[in-house]
């Protein structure tokens, strides 16, 4: 199984990850997470792509298509993978569709996780307390900084996939479980 989830900040992208690792016995692969360990690690990758984080913008595509390509070829996403913050932009997309015509297989399913931006900003807002601040991007002006980019940039994906035939879209505005049902029926079909 390979999966993207899309989606704005506060969606609930990596909530619904970590649930469908369980179920389908694959990684999540998640570019933020990965750029977060860099950063606490202070790596090479991690002070550079520190204030680009921290201010919500998007780090290059070369640097994050560079950390998928080299993630992908670990054995553990062999049966598959969860792709969570991954493409975020088209150049991204067109990228990630490069490496797996390298690597000679195909993705299953977009989902699309939809969100009102209200839902978004509160849904942050008690994330960020809930983490006792553990994310610096984690403040409502970071936010809204990050859905102003998240319509800019990655929100065209939605047609991308959609005309590749891979897009399905449930609402995330359920509760947690019940968008996991959502996204199940959904790869199901
Ligand atoms: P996330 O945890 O997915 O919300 O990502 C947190 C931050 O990491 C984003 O606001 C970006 O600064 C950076 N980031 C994560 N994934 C990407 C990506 N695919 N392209 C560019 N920047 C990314």
């Amino acid at each position: 199984m390979r999966l993207i989830l899309l989606g704005p900040p506060g969606a609930g992208k990596g909530t619904q990850a970590k649930i469908l690792v369980d179920t389908y016995g694959i990684p999540q692969l998640s570019t933020g997470d990965i750029l977060r360990s860099a950063i606490a690690a202070k790596t090479p990758l991690g002070l550079e792509a520190k204030a680009i984080v921290d201010r919500g913008d998007l780090v290059s595509d070369a640097i994050v298509n560079g950390i998928v390509s080299e993630r992908l070829d670990a054995e553990d996403c062999k049966p598959g993978f969860i792709l969570d913050g991954f493409p975020r932009t088209i150049a991204q997309a067109e990228a990630l569709d490069q490496m797996l015509v390298d690597k000679g297989v195909k993705l299953d399913a977009v989902i699309e996780i939809k969100a009102d931006a209200d839902e978004l900003v509160r849904r942050v807002i008690q994330r960020a307390k809930e983490s006792g601040g553990a994310r610096a991007d984690d403040n409502e002006e970071v936010l809204r900084k990050r859905l102003g980019v998240y319509q800019e940039q990655t929100a065209p994906l939605v047609a991308y996939y959609a005309e590749g035939g891979l897009l399905k879209t449930v609402n995330g505005m359920e509760p947690v479980d019940q968008v996991t049902a959502a996204i199940k029926a959904a790869i199901a079909h």
